[in-house]
């Protein structure tokens, strides 16, 4: 049966001490505690071999939040997945939203990335999501598919097996505006059912499909209650143990 899990997305916040310190902290934190879903910290580059070798990876793994649409070579600048895997991170976040709209990132590059990630042993953490006007005009069932179809649907069965998605409507993103338990409940089903259609059912039904957007600890259980709500990549408030490990302890 498909995971539940709580993947924490730091972005581009903490500097390397202040970073440590925050996986060290969730680590104590969480060392006691029995827990029902699995737990990420997506934290910058320069922070990964540090964190993963800082926490128990066990109980929480770690991921890159990007990598390279390029093996290796001359990429200046870049991180390659096989550089993000050799420093004990076992995820990586791909398409998030922003750096869709920031970095020029299309649905071919993505493909590219998602490839190499799996390549390379990394479970590729995929965000798709709709922009407000997507949502107010009612494409966003297309928008969403589309954006998975795209990206991901030339991956054999078997690879796509490895894959977590994560609905994250871009209206929700650091704006304090969820997406009710509902329209979020809604959109999800529709995806498994995209899943379903393509890849049948057993690996619709084992893909972890994660909600994010101001996910918080007052709303992380209602949202998580719905069936086809698998966890949450979580922004914001994972940047502070306190919040991060309430939402991981609304599993
Ligand atoms: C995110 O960027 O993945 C995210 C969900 O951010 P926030 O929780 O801050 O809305």
């Amino acid at each position: 049966m498909r995971k539940n899990i709580v993947a924490g997305n730091w972005k581009m916040n903490k500097t390397f001490s202040e970073g440590l310190a925050l996986a060290t902290e969730l680590n104590a934190a969480l060392a006691d505690s029995s827990l029902n879903c699995d737990v990420v910290i997506g934290t910058p580059f320069i922070h990964l071999a540090s964190v993963a070798a800082a926490i128990d990876t066990t109980k929480i793994g770690v991921a890159a939040q990007n990598c390279a649409d390029h093996e290796s070579g001359a990429y200046t600048g870049e991180i390659s997945a096989s550089m993000v895997k050799s420093t004990g991170a076992e995820y990586v976040i791909l398409g998030h939203s922003e750096r869709r709209a920031y970095y020029g990132e299309t649905a071919a590059k993505l493909k590219v990335k998602t490839e190499l990630a799996l390549k390379n042993g990394l479970t590729p953490i995929f965000c798709i999501g709709e922009v407000l006007e997507e949502r107010e005009s009612g494409v966003f069932f297309d928008v969403v598919k589309s954006q998975i179809v795209d990206s991901l649907f030339e991956l054999s069965a078997e690879d796509f097996s490895k894959i977590v998605l994560a609905y994250e409507p871009v209206w929700a993103i650091g704006t304090g505006k969820t997406a009710s338990a509902a329209q979020a409940q809604e959109i999800h089903a529709f995806i498994r059912k995209t899943l379903v259609d393509k890849y049948g059912k057993e690996i619709a039904d084992n893909t972890s499909i994660l909600y994010g957007g101001s996910c918080n600890a007052a709303n992380a259980k209602e949202l998580f209650s719905n069936p086809d709500v698998d966890g949450g990549l979580i922004g914001g408030a994972s940047l502070k143990v306190a919040d991060f490990k309430a939402i991981i302890d609304a599993f």
